[in-house]
């Protein structure tokens, strides 16, 4: 094992695909129970299922991270099948944003925020208690590229991503003294659903930009927030862990396509 996990139980949002789910696979390979939440029902119980198979303890629940109700039922589900929770893990993304100019689109800076600022506030408010209670907690937030600089032409997943850096960053501080710490992980372009929309010309950009010459494999990223949830980080607090092969910027906003 990595970083040993056993007796911990992790709740990871998002977790039916892509990053999340290979961060599902990693927990449960370093001794994690897992829970697996994602709005879409049917991947959070096929991933929970994969890991049963493979001999982790793991549940899937379907629930929208951005209704309180639905993560407060979550949470309690959760805790009864597989205990407290030790480590969140905010992973619950959406990508659907464009550019200001076609459309200044309110409805989707609200879903930007509501997913990704309102989601982790849900989740955080109902584990938070019981991470104080016993004085031991890791939150781990997934940001973003999009934080390094503002990626142009998509202002509201910019947004998103950097209202959940702050509200990593400000946790960190006050949590903290409850032993409990709240840090980021900040994917680069990885090779999943979001990224193969991309057009030919933003992937050209961003291959010849990135020094490995290459996307994230989404094992990459997860190695990062198995990391950022073990003892091997302990005094790691506030901080925005990148997972990008060193890209640099992309001319996104000379782009029109
Ligand atoms: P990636 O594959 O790059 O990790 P995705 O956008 O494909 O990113 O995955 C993010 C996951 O978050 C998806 O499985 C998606 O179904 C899930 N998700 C999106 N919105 C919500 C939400 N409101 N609540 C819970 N999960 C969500």
């Amino acid at each position: 094992m990595e970083y040993d996990l056993t007796d911990r139980t992790v709740l990871i949002t998002g977790g039916g695909r892509g990053m999340g789910k290979a961060a599902a696979e990693k927990f449960a390979q370093n001794g994690a129970d897992v829970v697996v939440n994602d709005i879409d029902d049917e991947v959070a119980e096929s991933t929970a299922a994969e890991l049963r198979d493979g001999g982790a303890d793991a549940v899937g629940i379907g629930a929208d991270v951005s209704d309180d109700a639905e993560v407060a039922a979550m949470v309690e589900t959760a805790t009864e099948e597989l205990g407290t929770i030790d480590v969140l893990l905010n992973n619950a993304g959406v990508g659907d944003a464009g550019p200001f100019l076609d459309d200044q689109y309110d409805d989707t800076f609200q879903l930007n925020l509501d997913v990704h600022l309102h989601g982790a506030l849900n989740c955080i408010r109902e584990v938070v208690d019981g991470m104080v209670d016993r004085g031991y907690g890791k939150i781990v937030n997934t940001t973003s590229i999009h934080t390094k600089n503002a990626v142009g032409m998509s202002p509201a997943y910019d947004v998103g991503k950097f209202s959940l850096l702050g509200l990593t960053k400000s946790l960190a501080l006050e949590l903290g003294r409850e032993g409990i710490r709240v840090n980021a992980v900040a994917p680069g372009w990885a090779d999943t659903r979001m990224t193969d929309e991309f057009s030919d010309a933003v992937t050209q950009q961003i291959l010849d930009n990135n020094p490995l010459g290459r996307f994230a494999d989404p094992e990459d990223v997860a190695n990062a927030m198995v990391f950022l949830a073990s003892p091997a980080s302990d005094y790691i607090n506030g901080h925005e862990l990148r997972v990008d092969g060193g890209q640099v910027p992309i001319d996104s906003w000379r782009l029109d396509d």
